[in-house]
């Protein structure tokens, strides 16, 4: 018998994390410092309900800048994903990147195509997991973050208030603004 391998892709939801899942602080990588943003919980348990994959893509330009280790990062990471997994949320995987072309110090400090506004990091957890595009969906905080997603081709782009602030006429047409996390998560079920 012949097997189709069926085409089947997951969805995801891209997540950026500074100012959209943890209160907006400079160069956050202690947890005494990390204050999860109000019902973020609830929201991401619902988009994973909806059958997203819960994918973080954060820059770390702290790391660049010799404010925290890679391991300072991964550290803190480790922390929030089992905070998640404790209230049944599942992380599906975090990207970041600890370059930064200015201001970074030694290896650091160089043009990355992982650093938003460029689109790797979406693309490598494209890869890694069998990402749809078209049907996934990014929030950021910033331009940085949608841009990075327009980049990479994902179906829907969220800009959040919950972070850094913008305002409403630099945000390109077809993005949608949102207040909360929990706004995302009503859209996608639509
Ligand atoms: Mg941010």
């Amino acid at each position: 018998m012949n097997t189709i391998i069926s085409g089947n892709m997951n969805k995801a939801l891209f997540v950026d994390r500074d100012g959209v899942i943890n209160r907006e602080k400079d160069y956050v990588y202690r947890v005494e410092d990390f204050e999860f943003i109000d019902g973020i919980m609830e929201a991401l348990k619902k988009v994973a309900e909806l059958g997203y994959k819960i994918i973080v893509v954060t820059n770390q330009a702290g790391i660049a800048r010799g404010y925290y280790s890679e391991k300072d990062f991964q550290r803190i990471t480790e922390w929030m994903c089992g905070e998640f997994r404790k209230r049944g949320v599942e992380i599906t995987d975090v990207y970041y990147d600890p370059t930064h072309p200015e201001y970074g110090t030694g290896k650091y400090k160089r043009v990355s195509e992982r650093r938003k506004p460029a689109p790797g990091m979406i693309l490598d957890a494209v890869r890694d997991h069998r990402i749809g595009l078209r049907q996934s969906a990014l929030v950021g905080d910033k331009l940085t973050d949608i841009e990075a997603g327009r980049r990479a081709g994902v179906g829907r782009l969220f800009l959040v208030r919950t972070g850094h602030p913008f305002r409403d006429e630099e945000v390109p047409a077809g993005v949608e603004i949102v207040e909360d996390l929990e706004e995302v998560a009503a859209k996608l079920e639509g």
